[in-house]
């Protein structure tokens, strides 16, 4: 049971559209809780014709700071009063804190991915080859925070051949566009396309099995199934396997982190999703 919340409870909040069947409020919530946080984490959906409404509310009702999620990742820098250099690079804000009424826009996506590599997996991206298929949202967040993290290289693979290379450009030196093959030499594959999730791509996967091998990383920022055919084809092979869980819970953390700036208790919060 959540404490009650008093007078002095703060709202954290997340907007996007639908939203509903998030994760965050688990998370949030138990960390809040664990922490002594003084705050409830609650969904607002948000359509896109509300959103500024929705951004101001933050600093008209003090709330703590707000989740940004779909559709809204992109749009809701320019409401921010201050985005950060990170947020600003990628032209992506998922996070939003209230600092005294200054609404100051950052992007967690990035960190929280290699968080999760070092914390979950023991991988540090330093010296590696990486290979990142996909080029959208999370690919740019992943992208930059490989490179940030001293990846030797980071190969874009993506269907559409001019966002692979803009996606690439985030990589600086270390970043190129690349091809599938690319990644039968890989330290680390990650795959931010939607392929492979619930629904009608379950049954596919991005690459094809042959490049996959022992001594690989492969991540999947998928979670929906927990197991995608991609995860399975490496780790038949021999690889080191994540799906987007971590991700997930590693970004909120760093959320947690920027609002209240205490540690979150992340295998509390990975526990209180069921895994
Ligand atoms: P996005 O901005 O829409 O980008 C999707 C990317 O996937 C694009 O590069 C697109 O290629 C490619 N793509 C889409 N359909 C494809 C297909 N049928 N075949 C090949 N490539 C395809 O989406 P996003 O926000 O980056 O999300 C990407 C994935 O990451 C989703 O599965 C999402 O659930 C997951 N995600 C996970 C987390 C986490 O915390 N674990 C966080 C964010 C996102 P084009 O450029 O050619 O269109």
């Amino acid at each position: 049971m959540l404490p009650m919340p008093t007078g002095t409870t703060r709202v954290a909040a997340l907007l996007g559209y639908p939203a509903t069947y998030s994760l965050s409020p688990v998370l949030h919530n138990t960390a809040y809780q664990h922490l002594g946080v003084d705050a409830v984490y609650v969904v607002f959906p948000t359509k896109t014709d509300h959103l500024a409404a929705a951004v101001e509310s933050i600093r008209v009702l003090n709330m703590l700071g707000a989740s940004i999620t779909i559709p809204h990742k992109e749009a809701v820098g320019a409401l921010c009063d201050e985005v950060t250099p990170v947020a600003q690079r990628l032209g992506a804000v998922n996070c939003i804190a209230n600092v005294d009424g200054r609404l100051v826009g950052h992007n967690t996506d990035g960190s929280g991915f290699v968080r999760a590599l070092q914390a979950d997996l023991g991988f540090d991206p330093a010296g590696k080859r990486c290979v990142v298929l996909g080029a959208g949202g999370a690919a740019k967040a992943v992208i930059a925070s490989l490179a940030a993290s001293g990846a030797d290289e980071v190969v874009v693979v993506n269907r559409s051949a001019d966002r692979a290379r803009e996606a690439a450009l985030l990589a600086g030196d270390g970043g190129r566009v690349g091809v599938p093959e690319d990644a039968g030499s890989a330290d680390l594959v990650v795959n931010a396309t939607p392929v492979g999730m619930v629904g009608e791509w379950e049954e596919r996967s991005p690459l094809d099995a042959a490049y996959f091998r022992s001594g690989q990383v492969v991540v999947d920022l998928i979670y929906k199934p927990e197991r995608t055919v991609l995860l399975n084809d490496a780790e038949r092979a021999g690889a080191r396997v994540a799906n987007g869980l971590g991700m997930l819970i590693h970004q909120a953390a760093e959320q947690i982190r920027i609002w209240s700036g205490k540690d979150a208790p992340v295998a509390l919060m990975r526990s209180a999703v069921g895994e």
